[in-house]
């Protein structure tokens, strides 16, 4: 270091992990303008506020690779549920459902509910959703993709075929909307109903515009089940016939029978790596959530009721408890209480902790941000891999922990200059204790921040401090950047 230098913001003495996976080192990290200013020894240099990190990690800000926030951003713009676990960018619009674009009058089917779209909020275009967003910014950074569901919603007059000549081509016009206006790619859910009827080559065409832009497709899969192996098929030929990066969402293996499964899915897609751009993330429970279904296949497990429209008393309560109240079948006390959402016991935690260790596998939590009683990874998913699986298990490294939250996710969603911590990048900066770091959400108490953040800093400014929101709202609308270009 040369001349001693002013900050608006000095970490002192703190341990760096810098989200490549490197080993920690001690340093102090100077943010000036929103941007990570200086990394080193900066004794003598002065700053508007100093922050003492001795004995703490400092890393970059965490990346949430599957988030359904996209109306949260707006509706409950300080993302406290978010922020309080170190995250400072989602990425929205996965499995299928996006917030944009869509018609005032639509009825809106599940899951596309799960956004929690109040019906007066309606984005005619992606582009005036991400306008909205930079208009009013939240206290994250946001990347957002297209839902093929949302546009089989917006498009097609019945959901129950695949798309013909003239939807797809109305479909496609939207993606290719989307992209100019700065989506990272296209999601789909086909294992939800408003798009189990399309076809492998219906989302090929639909996702023909992407090509051009090297957009992602980013799935929900067919099947995470039975026919897991054949659903990573499809997905893999997608990417292939368009020649773009796959992103496999919340790998699991569901169902008694296919405990285990994990052993052949993860060599399988390693294998395939070798040929094509394949990523994948997963959230760190075995439990998932989503909306409420009644096909015996998801009832097998216990079910906790998350949120119901017509019954919503009986958030936070077991479905079999509910059906014996009301002397029905697990499957009619379901029909019951939809629309709205639910948390199945339905993985193995041997699978759970392979996906999770598998080397490039990212974190995303899958929060559903709605109602009282959400699955606890909404809160709990970044403390739950640093604290329980990193830590206590021993499943990998602090670095790798840090790495599959940070550099891993930014790489594969074509986020260049963050989420590694490194002069120039925007400072976006998480500071925790690596001894106390744990999630305190339970599925009986899900809404919980995390203990052992000490701070969140987004785009150089304090946003999460001792536990408490600083008001600050310095989120931005990240926009994709292909590898190449890099
Ligand atoms: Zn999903």
């Amino acid at each position: 270091m040369t001349q001693p230098q002013h900050y608006e913001l000095l970490i002192r003495d703190g341990t760096v992990i810098d989200g490549t996976r490197a080993p920690r080192f001690t340093a102090d990290v100077g943010v000036r303008a929103g941007q990570v200013a200086a990394i080193g020894d900066l004794s003598g240099h002065s700053a508007d506020e100093i922050i003492d990190a001795r004995g703490r990690i400092v890393a970059p800000g965490f990346i949430d690779a599957h988030t359904h926030d996209d109306e949260a951003l707006l509706s409950q713009a300080d993302m406290t549920f978010k922020l309080s676990q170190g995250v400072t960018t989602v990425i929205v619009g996965n499995c299928g459902i996006s917030a944009a674009p869509l018609r005032p009058a639509l009825d809106l089917p599940m899951p596309l509910t799960l956004l929690g779209l109040p019906p007066d909020r309606r984005f005619p275009s992606f582009a005036a959703y991400l306008k909205a967003l930079r208009a009013a910014p939240s206290s994250v950074n946001v990347g957002a993709l297209v839902g093929h569901s949302t546009l089989r919603v917006m498009t097609m007059a019945a959901l129950d075929r695949a798309a013909n000549g003239d939807e797809i081509r109305a479909m496609q016009a939207w993606v290719q909307e989307a992209m100019e206006a700065g989506a990272l790619g296209l999601s789909a859910g086909t294992f939800y109903p408003p798009a189990s009827h399309a076809s492998t080559e219906e989302i090929i065409e639909v996702g023909r515009p992407l090509s051009a832009h090297k957009g992602l497709y980013v799935t929900h899969m067919r099947d995470e089940s039975d026919k897991v192996l054949e659903a990573l098929e499809e997905t893999f030929r997608i990417g292939r016939e368009l020649a773009i990066p796959v992103v496999i969402s919340h790998h699991k293996a569901m169902g008694k029978p296919n405990f285990g499964k994990s052993a052949i899915t993860l060599p399988f897609i390693r294998e395939t790596m070798q040929h094509q751009c394949v990523a994948l993330d997963c959230y760190p429970y075995d439990a998932g959530s989503t909306m409420i279904r009644s096909d015996r296949g998801m009832l097998e497990g216990r079910v906790l009721i998350a949120s119901s429209t017509p019954h919503p008393e009986c958030a936070g309560r077991e479905l079999d408890a509910i059906a014996a109240e009301w002397q029905v079948s697990k499957e009619q006390a379901a029909q019951r209480l939809q629309p709205g959402s639910a948390i199945y016991f339905l993985m193995d935690e041997n699978d759970v902790r392979r996906i999770l260790a598998f080397d490039e596998t990212m974190i995303g939590s899958d929060g559903i941000p709605v109602g009282d009683s959400p699955h606890p990874r909404l809160w709990g998913t970044f403390p739950r891999v640093l604290g329980h699986y990193s830590r206590d298990v021993g499943l990998f490294p602090l670095e790798t922990a840090v790495w599959k939250m940070t550099g891993l996710t930014a790489r594969n969603f074509g986020l260049q200059g963050r989420s590694t911590l490194k002069v120039g990048h925007h400072a976006d900066v998480v500071v925790f204790d690596a001894a106390t770091v744990r999630d305190t959400a339970t599925y009986a108490a899900p809404a919980q921040a995390a203990a052992g953040i000490d701070c969140v800093i987004v785009n150089g400014v304090m946003a999460w401090r001792h536990g408490r929101h600083s008001g600050a709202r310095s989120g931005q609308v990240l926009t994709r950047t292909p590898a190449s270009a890099a």
